[in-house]
């Protein structure tokens, strides 16, 4: 296995140290971050993500600790490699474009080499063919201003890869995009991942992102406080099992080693509707669950065998607590599905938009089931909610908590009871749709 080409060993950043406003903007830090990899840093403003990304780029020294990238401490560099190191190492997107108005779109790509050996033809022939690449090769001879956000920030692109660097760094680049323009720039920054092989370090607050990467570091407060695999993407840095979303049925899978995965979907289904059973009706009710949620059986039959006396072969429950368990099972094994779709529909190109559509979907599933007034924001809150859980970003608990935050927060201030009911419903849905990674 080759070593990670950034290593950040106990890094900490302290912005005016010593003085009356000093800040400690990160605090001992740990990443390895491989060639080859998108490397996704998440987490609400102010967290950290950008310090740690002009750490890694070269102009921000940590105050303590370790930070080697291709196993050299860059700021050990006498300043002309440094300067080097910057412009042929590493590319940059920024979310404001940073583009030179007064120069013509061919100039802004080809600028940065002109501090290279090449003649201006030759650097005018890369811009235009990074710009043609990347889809704006026809505004090459326009000012910026006459270009649209998405226009602009695609020339961004075309000119952070004008030098061929290793490794691309990306600072919220779509922040100031609608949402077709942000598709069509995080798909360039994709492409420049899987393609042409290069690291990617993206920050971003947008969960709906998450599924571009192959891990994310999680930052709250200077801290990384949680590493999350995307299960969808091969992985390049060695991952211990159980790393990527832990779910119920994982937690079950620990519980009990032996069972198959179907198994364990019988049994937290099983737990969801029953209460106060024996356990010999647990059984039973275990198994037409088994053969309901296999298309074994329909739910006419499952309502049959629940209703049945015991003494004949069934549970021996009222036909309306029957009805209602077939419902509810029918429902959640159908909405399961849409949860299958949100993960492993990462590698469309419709994926943003999908994981998006899907979100939504869920969320009125939810919503079906606990019937509550919803305000925009709360609606857009709740999918934002969504999608974190479903990409692993959040656990159950985290869930829960949101649903009880303030509105401003980014949750719905629903009542504990309410909350503790709509998580759990959530839980059955990832239960019954995720794939469980954790193998015993
Ligand atoms: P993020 O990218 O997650 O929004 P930043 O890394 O930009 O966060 O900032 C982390 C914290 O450090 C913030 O609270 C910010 O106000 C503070 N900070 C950033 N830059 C400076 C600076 N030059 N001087 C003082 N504080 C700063």
């Amino acid at each position: 296995m080759s070593k990670p080409l950034i290593i950040c060993r106990n890094l900490d950043i302290t912005y005016n140290k010593g003085k009356s406003n000093e800040f400690k903007a990160l605090q001992g830090v740990n990443t390895d971050i491989y060639e080859g990899e998108y490397i996704i840093l998440f987490g609400p403003s102010g967290c950290g993500k950008s310090t740690l990304m002009y750490a890694i780029q070269g102009s921000l020294p940590p105050g303590d600790g370790t930070l080697l990238i291709r196993g050299d401490d860059i700021y050990s560099y006498p300043p002309q490699e440094r300067v080097y190191f910057q412009r042929y190492v590493m590319g940059i997107i920024f979310q404001s474009f940073n583009l030179i108005g007064s120069l013509s779109v061919l100039d802004n790509v080809a600028l940065p080499m002109i501090f290279c050996d090449a003649n201006k033809a030759t650097r005018e022939r890369r811009a235009q063919m990074l710009l043609d690449r990347f889809g704006v090769g026809h505004v090459s001879d326009k000012i910026p201003s006459m270009l649209s956000g998405g226009q602009q920030q695609r020339v961004s692109v075309a000119r952070s890869m004008v030098n061929d660097p290793q490794i691309l760094l990306a600072d919220e680049p779509t922040g100031n995009l609608d949402s077709t323009s942000t598709q069509q720039v995080m798909d360039k920054i994709d492409e420049i991942n899987t393609f042409d092989q290069r690291t990617i370090i993206m920050v971003s607050h947008n969960a709906a992102h998450l599924s571009y990467a192959h891990r994310v570091y999680y930052l709250k407060d200077g801290f990384i406080v949680r590493e999350v695999v995307n299960p969808q993407r091969k992985q390049i840095k060695p991952v211990r099992e159980g790393e990527t979303i832990v779910t119920e049925l994982e937690l079950l899978a620990r519980l009990f080693p032996y069972d198959s995965i179907d198994t364990l979907r019988v049994k937290s289904l099983t737990n969801f509707l029953t209460q106060d059973y024996s356990f010999n009706q647990l059984i039973r009710i275990e198994k037409a669950i088994s053969l309901l949620i296999n298309g074994k059986i329909h739910k006419k039959l499952f309502i049959d065998a629940l209703v049945k006396k015991y003494d004949e072969g069934g549970v021996g429950i009222e036909r309306k607590t029957a009805e209602h368990m077939a419902s509810a099972s029918v429902s959640i094994v159908k909405q399961s599905a849409d949860i299958k779709r949100f993960r492993s529909d990462n590698d469309s190109d419709a994926a943003f938009f999908s994981q998006h559509k899907f979100a939504e979907r869920v969320r009125e599933y939810l919503l079906e089931n606990h019937h509550i007034p919803l305000t925009k924001v709360m609606e857009a809150n709740l999918t934002t909610m969504i999608a974190d859980r479903l990409s692993g970003v959040t656990g159950d608990k985290d869930f829960h908590r949101e649903l009880m935050a303030l509105t401003k927060d980014g949750g719905l201030h629903l009542k504990e009871d309410l909350a503790d009911d709509m998580a759990r419903y959530m839980e059955k849905l990832i239960a019954l749709g995720v794939d469980v990674s954790y193998k015993a």
